[in-house]
């Protein structure tokens, strides 16, 4: 069995049910669920899953096999918040890409940019606690690169004369 495309793009130029008798396969379907199955009994080939897609990496997976394949990347994942509030707080998401995440919400969803200036989405608490870390080390060592400049400027001032 082929390994499972992670990407549209990978998935875009997958083939399915390669053999000799048919050496190019089956391109993929948009349509359907980018998994490769197999159908029926003994010998026979991995065909594309029939399912509607519109989860896991890119959408491309139906529920079944993005949980199946992927599954440490549904689910929890955590969204960390830098500045004004430095939190780190579970959300649930149906599905990403490599920019977007869909973040479920009470009965709806909606999809967003992974991250921003002030604000990161990650599928581990390790990471987004990292991401926290290296905002407020970063804010920590401009404030400290601040702090030695006006000392400098202090006691120029105090060294005037007139
Ligand atoms: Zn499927």
């Amino acid at each position: 069995m082929s390994r499972q495309p992670t990407s549209l793009e990978q998935a875009k130029i997958h083939r399915y049910g390669k053999w000799a008798g048919c050496p190019n396969g089956n391109p993929y379907q948009e349509r359907y669920c980018a998994a490769h199955i197999m159908m029926g009994g003994r010998g026979s080939l991995p065909t594309q899953c029939r399912s509607k897609p519109g989860h896991g990496p890119d959408g491309i997976y139906c529920k079944t096999h993005a949980l199946e394949h992927f599954p440490e990347s549904l689910g929890t994942w955590y969204k960390s918040r830098f500045g004004y509030t430095n939190t780190i707080e579970p959300v649930q998401v149906a599905n990403f890409s490599g920019s977007t995440v869909t973040v479920i919400t009470g009965h709806t969803s909606h999809r967003t940019k992974r991250s921003g200036s002030d604000y990161s989405y990650f599928p581990t608490f390790d990471e987004a606690k990292d991401w926290l870390i290296g905002k407020i080390e970063g804010r920590l060592k401009r404030a400290e690169s601040d702090v030695v400049e006006y000392r400098k400027t202090l006691e120029n001032v105090k060294s005037l004369e007139p």
